[in-house]
């Protein structure tokens, strides 16, 4: 079975008389007896449809949690004490700020690396017990060789997970390469459309995910009924979403590109990009997520934000609409160009969003 079917065929009732999709059932607990008795220790039919897709996507088991940071914070407390973490320099501020409270709170210790940097990578990975990974990174769109990094001959017990959420299994399949844990908010582009909150943990090894399901059931991180059941559905139009958006991102990089406000445009599937050799090798596609920076800086930037009429300007990314944000001006960010503009492209028509770019940069000066 193709991904594309995978996302649309699996995670379905099977018998005659059932509903063609597993309905909500909002239940914490369900009369004794038979299987299921408390949600949170036993899971619903809804998180088993969404870890069904998921897992044979990814091909591993997966298990779905309340969201993103709660998959994250899932990975990270399975470290031994005292353990090692090499993060990104770029990667998801949130995951990079879990890190370091932990780090201060002398849980474990933490190691920023470029993800372009092998060398670097092999050298931390002989004291490392977790090597996290961002590919494509958010938001500098850095492309990490997934398969040198996870081949790196690391001392026993170092598990290499890899955040997938800005590719998506239909992108990009760590655990092929190597990975041992794949991590996604599936918030993003599985939801895809901005109104749910939810996270996914997927390995092959019973070993890591048998401890992760354990640290969902203690640590209580379970996804609610509606947010698995509106996860599924986004899910089943995926790689149509994924299409569209990602041609409309290679029209947009290819404008931005030649606007003479903006000084540099980055995105994986164009060629002058640092990373688009690789990317082309290692991604099925080059995703829906531009960074580009404003000649004029911070507030060159911040009038295009407040510019655009068809593109939001919010936060987050992988939604059906066109979101864009300054990141330098979040809390933590200030090391990004100031001028640094995120846009994750969506499903509109493409020309509108060129056009909506052209006036919005236009107006800015
Ligand atoms: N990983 C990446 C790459 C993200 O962009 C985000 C959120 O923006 C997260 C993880 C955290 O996910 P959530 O917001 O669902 O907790």
């Amino acid at each position: 079975m193709k991904f594309d079917t995978a996302c649309v065929a699996l995670g379905r009732p099977e018998n005659p008389g059932d509903p063609l999709n597993t309905p909500v059932i909002p239940a914490s607990n369900f009369l004794l007896g038979a299987g299921t008795s408390y949600s949170r220790e036993d899971g619903t039919d809804g998180w088993r449809d969404l870890e069904e897709i998921v897992g044979r996507m990814e091909g591993g088991s997966a298990l779905a949690f309340a969201s993103g940071m709660a998959a994250v914070s899932a990975v990270l407390e399975c470290l031994p004490a005292g353990g090692r973490i090499v993060l990104p320099d770029d990667c998801y501020q949130g995951v990079a700020a879990a890190a370091e409270a932990g780090a201060k709170r002398q849980r474990w210790s933490v190691t920023r690396l470029d993800v372009t940097d092998l060398d670097a990578w092999i050298l931390a990975a002989q004291e490392a017990d977790l090597l996290w990974l961002e590919s494509p990174t958010n938001p500098l769109l850095r492309i990490a060789d997934l398969a040198a990094i996870c081949s790196i001959p690391r001392r026993p017990g170092c598990i290499v997970a890899v955040d997938n959420t800005f590719a998506t299994p239909l992108n990009q399949r760590p655990l092929h390469l190597g990975a041992d844990l794949v991590v996604h908010s599936a918030t993003k582009f599985m939801g895809g459309h901005s109104d749910l909150l939810c996270g996914m943990v997927v390995s092959a090894n019973r070993d890591l995910v048998d401890p992760l399901m354990r640290s969902r059931t203690l640590g209580g991180a379970a996804p609610g009924a509606l947010e698995a059941f509106l996860t599924v559905r986004g899910l089943r139009t995926l790689s149509v979403r994924l299409e569209k958006a990602q041609q409309n991102a290679i029209q947009v990089a290819d404008f931005l590109t030649r606007q003479k406000a903006v000084e540099t445009v980055r995105y994986p599937g164009l060629k002058t990009d640092p990373g688009h050799q690789l990317a082309s090798r290692q991604l099925g596609g080059y995703g829906s997520i531009i960074s580009f920076d404003m000649a004029g800086g911070a507030s060159q930037a911040s009038m295009v934000c407040e510019n655009v009429e068809i593109i939001r300007h919010a936060t987050s990314l992988g939604s059906v609409e066109s979101t864009m944000e300054r990141r330098g001006a979040i809390a933590g960010q200030e090391h990004l160009p100031a001028g640094l503009l995120r846009i994750s492209v969506g499903i509109e028509n493409g020309d509108d969003l060129i056009e909506d770019l052209r006036q919005a940069i236009d107006r800015s000066g």
